[in-house]
């Protein structure tokens, strides 16, 4: 827990947040501002900033994350879904503790902007 993170204040219940999914590691919430008709954000509860760092601290729980993206996508997707890790500031990272973008729902395009 690092007490300025936004994230982690959605994991320890003091920021609310439409959960629909949690493992041991990870809990998956609906994006406040949704960029596709499934727009969820998986992340690990343990605070890492990025998922290559979740990668080297805590490999089973990368694991974990990857493998919960694809149940949320089979739940509440189409089956298709683009998972995306916005990692640093140029690539329009926000929110400094790892989440994955888990989109579905619609048609998407490609090479993204
Ligand atoms: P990033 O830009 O870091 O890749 O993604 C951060 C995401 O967090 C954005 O898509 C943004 O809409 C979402 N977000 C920011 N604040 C909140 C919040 O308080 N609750 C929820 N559910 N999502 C948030
Ligand atoms: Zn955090």
């Amino acid at each position: 827990m690092t007490d300025d993170c936004l994230f982690c204040k959605i994991v320890s219940g003091d920021v609310p947040a439409d959960v629909v999914g949690e493992t041991d590691h990870t809990i998956a919430f609906r994006d406040i501002n949704p960029q596709a008709p499934t727009h969820v954000l998986v992340i690990p509860k343990r605070h890492e900033p990025d998922v290559a760092s979740l990668a080297a601290a805590d490999p089973e729980a990368t694991v974990d994350l990857i493998t919960h993206t694809r149940r949320i996508a089979d739940e509440l997707g189409t089956g298709s879904y683009r998972l995306v890790f916005n990692t640093g500031a140029d690539a329009f990272q926000t929110v400094f503790h790892c989440h994955g973008h888990v989109l579905s729902g619609r048609s998407l395009t490609w090479p993204p902007g």
